[in-house]
Formats: structure tokens, sequence, C-alpha cells
């Protein structure tokens, strides 16, 4: 292999490694419900070439995601209470019976919306409204890399997802945004904040999406909870029936100890 070739062969690899999952970092991704939208964009595809046969490598289309999270993450409920975020929905199947569960308590939680699921199932984002939960963008469809696309396309796939959660609830108000898969960047994080969100992290996560069960998922909560905690669960993308489960005594169990926040 000639010094030019090699180097091009070089890059491309090293390309190809930063578009792959990051499941260590970025636990939460696997819980998105495309798994296409997990899946190397294609406009990425040369860089996996084994042979590349340009000199030149291409230019990269998706900017490398930070080693370490950007400034400007919300990572605490605001004060000692714990608050509960629910990822990836709406979904008919999981999303109304958290619903129950969380009137049950008298208690109030932030649902983080797929944009084309708000746009599928309307009537579910406003029954979410409706009973006094916070809304968050969670991008159109799942994108784990969209804080690494042009800032033009960042910014039209919030505004798009927002649009379809207003369309089911005129007017609402819509105060956080979180990048799925937890791969932030600056770029997602400012584009957010110019369209009135903040980017909303969190402080524990059980992996619910991994498919633990039910007493796993309550015990991981448990152990890593603290005064202030974000706790991050999924009322979509999957069999949430563990998630549902654990749900039913963490609720309670959390809101006695700790009592359950509003973000804020
Ligand atoms: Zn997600």
């Amino acid at each position: 292999m000639r010094p030019r070739s090699a180097l091009a062969f070089g890059l491309s690899l090293v390309l190809l490694l930063a578009g792959c999952a990051d499941p260590a970092r970025n636990p939460s991704q696997a819980g998105g419900p495309p798994p296409s939208a997990a899946a190397t964009p294609p406009a990425s595809k040369p860089t996996a070439s084994p042979r590349p046969t340009r000199t030149t490598p291409p230019k990269p289309r998706l900017r490398p995601l930070p080693t370490t999270l950007p400034a400007g993450l919300h990572r605490s409920s605001g004060d000692r209470g714990v608050a509960l975020t629910f990822d990836d929905g709406p979904d008919p199947r999981w999303t109304p019976r958290l619903l129950d569960q969380l009137r049950a308590a008298h208690v109030t939680a932030t649902f983080c919306l797929i944009g084309s699921q708000a746009k599928r199932y309307p009537e579910l984002v406003a029954r979410i409204a409706r009973e006094g939960h916070q809304l968050c963008n969670h991008s159109w469809h799942h994108d784990i890399n969209l804080g690494r696309r042009p800032v033009a396309e960042i910014r039209a796939d919030l505004v798009r997802t927002d649009k379809a959660i207003r369309a089911a609830v005129p007017n609402a108000k819509i105060p956080y945004y979180r990048q799925p898969g937890g791969r932030w960047t600056p770029e997602v994080v400012a584009v957010a904040r110019q369209l009135g969100m903040r980017s909303l992290h969190w402080s524990v996560d059980p992996q619910d999406w991994d498919h633990p069960t039910a007493k796993t998922i309550a015990k991981r909560v448990a152990s890593a909870v603290r005064p202030g905690a974000i706790v991050l669960m999924h009322d979509g993308g999957g069999d949430r029936r563990p998630t549902l489960a654990a749900c039913q005594h963490l609720i309670p169990d959390l809101n006695r100890r700790y009592g359950i926040s509003r973000l804020r």
C-alpha cells in the first residue's frame, strides 16, 4: 500500500469508527424505537469501503462527537425531589398505562417525545399535556447522530418535532430538548437554546431499554437515586412492561422517600 492510500485508508477507518454506536458512553441510544435510526447514514457510507479509490478522503458529513459532555446540560431536578423523565413515546401500548400510574400517585413527569410518534398519536400528546406533565422534544425520528449534523439540519429536525407536538397541543410549552442516546454536541445544545429549549440530560439511568427485569430496574434506580436526581426511563421504543411494572412500586416509593418534583 502506497503511503497516500495508506493514509486514506487510515482516515477512512477513523471515520468509520467515529460513525459507530458507542454503547458504553451512550447506553440509552438503544432505547430508540427505529433500529434504522442507529445505522450510519448513507452519506457517510463511502468511508466504510475497505479499498478507497480516492486519494483524498471525502469530507466527513458528521462532525466528531466530543469526548466529554458539553456545557449547559440540565442534570438535576432543581430541588431535593426526584424528577421522572420518560423517553421515546408516545406509544399507545405503554404511555396510557404510565399516565394512569402517575395520576394515581398524584405526581407529574416529563415526557421526551419523538416527533413522528407525536404526529401519529396526537391524542396521547394531548392527554400528557392535559394531565399536567412537562413536554420535551426528543427529535423527529430518534436520530442519535443529530448533534453531529449541519446546524441547519439540527434546527429543521427540532422545529419539525416542535410543530408536531404543537399540532396536537396548540401553544404547548416545550421547555426541554433531550438528545437521543445522550450524544450531545455544543451545536445541538445551542440550537435547542435558540429555539427556547433547555438541554435535558439525566443523572440516573437504569437502562430499562436493555430488557432487565422490573426488579432490576427498580433496584438500579433505588441504589443510584439521590436528592435532586433526574431519572431516565422509557415509555416507548420496545416492550415496556418491565418499566411499567417497576414504576408501579418506584413511583410511590420515590415520592415517599424524596418527593417527585417537576423540573425547574
Ligand atoms: Zn431516546
